[in-house]
């Protein structure tokens, strides 16, 4: 039997995978725009108050005079981040997510857009202080840092693997804290071992500078 002349179809559209995949293109556009600008480029990951600026601020202290170099502050509201970093005499962009709980490749894109990307040899992004979804939208980038600190209690690996699986690197921040909160480092890294036995992890005091040198060199700048 024909179906009648004003019949319509019902589209169904898996709005996570077009979003996942949306963002995908973007990330590959994203990695093509940092190499053609031989632009080293870093996503920054970890909870509110783990030190992530705060590592940005140490890295750009140190690599300031040797390399250009970009932030990108990732934050709901404020411009706190960017301006702490700009206060080390690096270019800074704020991207207000509004609601938006991580950064996605197309943010970026969109950031990219509005500066000289030519005009610099590093790119950092501090992500939107959490550490469950940023995880799961690739940028782009170079490497993922995750930054985890001594001040978040012991759980934070066992809590979060998916995110440790999706990480470069991961630094322990903080470290200079870690005996007054009798807080058991050697325990946390074996959490990330278990996760992933080769991942590279640093610990790190982003205050009093100790382990930074090795992380620098680890990133081969
Ligand atoms: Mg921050
Ligand atoms: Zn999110």
């Amino acid at each position: 039997m024909n179906e009648p002349e004003n019949a319509r179809k019902t589209v169904t559209i898996d709005i996570r995978k077009d979003l996942f995949g949306a963002n995908e293109n973007a990330a590959v556009l994203n990695a093509e725009n940092f190499k053609a600008h031989g632009v080293f480029s870093l996503d920054i990951m970890g909870s509110v108050g783990t030190g992530k600026t705060q590592l940005i601020e140490a890295l750009c202290e140190r690599l300031g005079k040797k390399y250009r170099i970009l932030m990108f502050a990732g934050d709901l509201a404020t411009t706190i981040d960017a301006d702490r970093v700009a206060a080390h005499g690096v270019d800074t962009v704020q991207i207000n997510t509004g609601t938006a709980c991580h950064l996605d490749a197309r943010m970026i894109k969109v950031a990219l857009q509005k500066v000289k990307l030519a005009d610099y040899h590093i790119v950092f992004i501090e992500n939107v202080g959490n550490l469950i979804c940023p995880a799961g939208y690739s940028l782009g980038v170079d490497k993922k840092v995750v930054v985890v600190s001594v001040t978040e209690g012991p759980y934070m690996i066992q809590k979060h693997p998916l995110t440790i699986k999706s990480a470069d690197m991961i630094v322990i921040n903080k470290i200079d804290l870690a005996e007054a909160l009798e807080f058991d480092i050697d325990a946390l890294e074996a959490d990330i071992r278990e996760v992933d036995a080769d991942l590279p992890v640093f610990r790190i005091s982003s205050k009093t500078g100790e382990g930074i040198e090795e992380l620098i060199a680890a990133l081969s700048l």
